[in-house]
């Protein structure tokens, strides 16, 4: 099989009933003209976006890729560290960009989730500082993995105003890393990866104005952009586009401190600061569900305990708990791995705090995604769920799919491209694929 180019952009929190919208904007709407479409897919549990993208680029579950949340978990409060490196994907594992490449193709991965350590030609990680400064977030991209030459590219255009998560710098760096890959080098696989749609619903809600007046405009204004450069250099006509993404939000009225409990309960201990000292069982959110991590997984008896107390916390209904899954559970319904114990799934509204002192229940302030008005994290059979759309060689005209998982794209994509990524969960969608990928 020929070689082809192939774009993927995941516009974060992108959701199947945003495509009517995004039919009327012209470079939105070109792509999705005849495109093959798989709608409402259902992601990976928690539907959090570290551990989707990693299954979005392998194809298999966080049972094999182990990105059990977007952070890993310390008893540490404040800002906990983030997944980042691939060095703990089970050894079977591949990744479609490094396959790509050993199979001879140049790729780029721009602000990708979890790239971190894999050999790509032209590499923008998703890294950022806290209270950072414009040189602390340069320095952060080269030690996660991106070559100074290529920073040097594009930093003065499109990095000044940079010094952490806030956009539009953030959305605006990894534009500006597309782009210059696009035009100083021509990558014949790129994935990048965008997130002002997904802030904007945190902020405002899932489908509040704002997501389509500034968030989607800002969006249409780079993907018109990328395109034009593509234009420029001679290769538009022969990339495959796939524009895809993650998950969808659900509304947040309320917010609870699960480990507010567990303290009171005597399962977690804190100092005269109020940092935790020492605990038996301690929560970390993933908004919409939490994991319970023990001090001592093995022991029998704390498990027990900690899952009677869960229960109680459920059945009582203080603690804003719908479902608790044991370990053992959450891995066999939803091939869920890590090192927890428990999984605790929030009632339809509610999201967690990792808080250990102060109110079990408050209102949100749009602080951390964890704490704004609309959310995510929640079991993937629920609420709108992401689309995938495909254009351009080698994509079967107005081909549809409905409820697929999201597992099946990274082998679609590798089926594409004509390369082996190992043995994936999913399995390609030959159905919007032109028979030569079959
Ligand atoms: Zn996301």
């Amino acid at each position: 099989m020929k070689k082809r180019r192939l774009y993927v952009l995941s516009v974060d929190a992108l959701v199947t009933e945003d495509l009517d919208f995004l039919r009327q904007l012209p470079a939105f709407g070109a792509i999705l003209k005849d495109a093959a479409i798989s709608e409402n897919i259902i992601s990976i549990y928690p539907t959090l976006t570290y551990p989707i993208h990693t299954t979005m680029m392998t194809g298999v579950y966080a049972d094999r890729h182990h990105v059990y949340n977007n952070e890993i978990f310390t008893k540490t409060e404040g800002h906990l560290p983030w997944f980042r490196s691939c060095k703990n994907f089970d050894a079977d594992v591949k990744s479609v960009v490094e396959a790509a490449k050993q199979a001879g193709y140049t790729t780029a991965a721009i602000s990708w989730p979890v790239t971190e350590d894999m050999d790509i030609d032209w590499h923008l990680p998703e890294t950022w500082v806290w209270d950072g400064d414009n040189q602390a977030m340069y320095d952060a991209f080269v030690k996660g993995g991106a070559k100074p030459e290529f920073l040097d590219e594009f930093w003065d255009d499109y990095c000044r105003g940079l010094t952490g998560l806030g956009e539009p710098y953030f959305s605006l760096a990894a534009h500006g890393a597309t782009l210059a890959a696009i035009r100083n080098h021509q990558p014949e696989v790129i994935f990048e990866h965008l997130s002002m749609v997904d802030h904007t619903r945190h902020s405002n809600g899932v489908f509040a104005k704002q997501v389509y007046r500034d968030a989607y405009l800002e969006a249409e204004m780079m993907l018109h952009e990328t395109l034009e450069a593509m234009r420029e250099v001679g290769v538009l006509d022969e990339t495959t586009i796939v524009i895809t993404s993650d998950h969808g939000q659900t509304p947040v009225n309320r917010l609870v401190a699960p480990n507010v409990l567990l303290c009171r309960d005597g399962l977690l201990q804190v100092d005269a600061a109020g940092k935790v000292s020492s605990y038996q069982a301690c929560f970390m959110s993933s908004a919409h569900s939490a994991q319970v991590f023990l001090s001592e997984p093995d022991n029998d008896e704390l498990k027990e305990r900690v899952y009677r107390l869960l229960c109680a916390y459920r059945d009582s209904g203080e603690a804003g708990i719908a479902k608790v899954f044991t370990k053992e559970e959450a891995k066999e319904q939803y091939h869920l791995d890590g090192p927890f114990s428990f999984v605790v799934e929030g009632e339809a509204d509610c999201s967690f705090s990792n808080n250990v002192t102060g109110e079990l229940s408050f209102r949100t302030d749009n602080s951390d995604y964890k704490y704004s008005v609309a959310t995510h994290g929640h079991l993937p059979e629920t609420g709108p769920k992401p689309a995938m759309v495909l254009n351009g060689p080698g994509i079967r005209k107005n081909a549809r799919l409905d409820g697929m998982p999201i597992v099946d794209e990274a082998p679609t994509l590798a089926a594409l491209l004509g390369i082996n990524i190992g043995k994936p969960d999913g399995r390609a969608w030959t159905e919007l694929l032109l028979e030569d990928n079959t």
